[in-house]
């Protein structure tokens, strides 16, 4: 079978994705390192996923086709780069509807783009159909949510997903941290109807600021939220999911 594109039904011609948005080299938000990571770890009653991680700023991502790349794909960095910027760099923000809309996608794009690179053939998290839709109109996974937060210190860009598996579904809970701008998206796939459900810790509001929910209403939102993460709470943040079993009626 033809190889396609990780976004579309095209077979080329390939681009390379480069993981870190080439705007913020040309923007010097970052000193030329030897590092982006993305890590993707484990599992909650599943098996172990393999950890994965990248070590150069300039990794490249094959598979995204030239149309994607230059069409879509950089109209949403080119749209997504005045709202990061200031976050990057720490100054308070207020974020309309529109722009907490342009963020949530360009953090699943992330996200879709570096798992992609990551995890093993056959393994992937998202679903075609799901990378279908970024593609064609930029439609967010049906159960994706998106939080914000901030860190303390100017953070070399990282990421890091963390998969939770059992027989009931399966959800990636992904962090991407750039400089004090921090993103985590939520998507969970459900196997049966009725079943569990994976939710943040609620002691760990005070971090966040929700951009994005099935069932969220359009509201402004302020950046930074009230409480900042440390290299201690980061982890914390990065793992704060529970479990919640229950029986949802039909
Ligand atoms: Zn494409």
């Amino acid at each position: 079978m033809a190889k396609t594109c990780l976004f579309c039904e095209s077979t080329g011609p390939f681009t390379e994705e480069d993981l870190n948005s080439k705007w913020m080299r040309k923007a010097k938000l970052f000193p030329e390192g030897p590092e982006w990571r993305y890590d993707i770890t484990k599992e909650l009653g599943g098996r172990p996923y393999p950890t994965r991680r990248l070590t150069s700023p300039t990794t490249k991502v094959p598979g995204v086709c030239l149309r994607c790349n230059t069409r879509w794909m950089s109209g949403l960095e080119r749209r997504s780069k005045p709202l990061l910027i200031p976050m990057i760099k720490d100054y308070r923000t207020v974020l309309a509807p529109r722009d907490q809309s342009v963020i949530a996608r360009w953090i699943t794009m992330k996200t879709m783009v570096s798992e992609w690179h990551e995890v093993l053939a056959g393994r992937y998290f998202f679903e075609k159909s799901e990378r279908r839709a970024m593609g064609i109109n930029q439609t967010m996974p049906v159960t994706a949510r998106v939080w914000l937060a901030r860190h303390r210190e100017y953070l070399f860009p990282f990421s890091r997903g963390v998969l939770f598996t059992d027989a009931a579904f399966t959800a990636l809970a992904s962090t991407l941290v750039y400089g004090h701008f921090v993103a985590q998206a939520l998507v969970v796939h459900r196997k049966r109807d009725s079943a569990k459900n994976v939710t943040p810790a609620s002691d760990s509001q005070g971090w966040t600021v929700e951009i994005w929910s099935p069932s969220r209403e359009e509201r402004e939102e302020a950046w930074p939220p009230q409480e900042s993460l440390d290299n201690r709470t980061l982890k914390s943040f990065q793992e704060r999911w529970e479990l919640q079993s229950r029986w949802l009626s039909a």
